[in-house]
């Protein structure tokens, strides 16, 4: 039983198991949500009270900030993206609103692009949006050889260093050309101007610079990053690489890494994966990963034969998936 979730009517689908992991929690979202603003704010209220002499508190805040902007503008919306934040849909888009708005985006432009271009169409297809993904971060199609130096330049330094995150952010604008025909991207893009015309009216632009968009630049897209390679890129055996890294799992990425899991079943919520990833576990066709590193040296590894090239990067050409509607 194949569960795309993309309208969220398939909540009741399927036998009884599986409807057991499918239970969504509003009270479970907004606390979810509202711990990760307090750990911001909480953040922030140090960085801010120290001394300028204070910059390893200040750099420790940045570190902070971008892994809960990581939690909430990408795991979570990822979550919203496909209802899973309430059982009500109108409460499930105004959090997932507020969740995509201070990461630049909207939950409609996240959700045209994932749901349909990522989960609605099989991983191998040309048109699947993570092939796109790839070819703009540069990564070598897998028919390509990718020497070790090479590897650790593309998937560790590069993003290590912010040079991704700067990448990701000449994108993100735009993405705003593409997703203007969203009311509500243009009503995010509003919110924004309003927000940086009082930042600078109460002289507070230094803050927002330090606070939101440096995390936001590197070390929320760097996160995104190694998430996004993890899933797919050089997967040796399967489509998809699970990475069941506990920490990441528990403290950073709401579960993320159960990403298998999320292809086949995408119903399920991200506070019920690790239980029902133990139930169906077998029924999973997947390269597990513990952490960033084992994804690296997998990667790495990886020896493509003739069959299984076409299946996980055809041949690249321009990819249509952002005009797409
Ligand atoms: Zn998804």
């Amino acid at each position: 039983m194949d569960f795309r979730g993309l309208h969220g009517s398939s909540l009741t689908e399927g036998g009884s198991t599986i409807s057991r992991f499918t239970r969504r929690s509003t009270k479970r979202a907004l606390l979810t949500i509202a711990a990760e603003y307090a750990i911001i704010t909480g953040a922030i209220a140090i960085a801010a009270a120290v001394p300028d002499i204070g910059w390893p508190v200040k750099a420790l805040a940045i570190l902070v900030i971008g892994t809960r902007q990581y939690a909430l503008g990408e795991a979570l919306l990822h979550e919203a993206s496909h209802w899973h934040l309430s059982n009500s849909k109108s409460v499930n888009n105004l959090l997932g609103a507020i969740l995509a708005w201070p990461v630049f985006t909207s939950l409609a432009a996240y959700r045209r692009f994932h749901n349909r271009l990522h989960h609605g169409l099989d991983i191998a297809d040309l048109e699947n949006s993570i092939w796109e993904d790839y070819e703009d971060w540069g990564l070598p199609a897998p028919s390509r050889t990718l020497g070790l130096a090479r590897a650790f330049w593309l998937l560790v330094l590069r993003p290590a260093i912010g040079l991704t995150g700067i990448m990701h952010l000449f994108k993100t604008v735009r993405d705003f050309r593409y997703d203007f025909d969203l009311w509500e991207t243009r009503l995010m893009l509003t919110a924004w101007a309003v927000v940086i015309a009082g930042a600078a009216y109460f002289s507070l632009w230094r803050e927002l610079i330090l606070y939101w968009l440096i995390p936001y630049t590197f070390i929320f897209w760097t996160l995104n990053y190694w998430s996004e390679v993890g899933d797919h890129f050089r997967v040796s055996g399967a489509k998809t690489r699970s990475d069941l890294n506990w920490f990441v799992n528990t403290f950073i990425s709401h579960n993320i890494g159960y990403h298998a899991l999320h292809h086949k079943y995408s119903s399920i919520p991200w506070f019920h994966l690790p239980e029902a990833y133990r139930a169906h576990k077998v029924e999973l066709v997947e390269q597990v990963s513990r952490g960033y590193w084992e994804t690296f040296a997998q990667i790495v590894a990886y020896t493509p034969h003739e069959e299984r090239l076409e299946m996980q990067m055809p041949a690249l050409g321009k990819s249509e998936a952002e005009v797409v509607p």
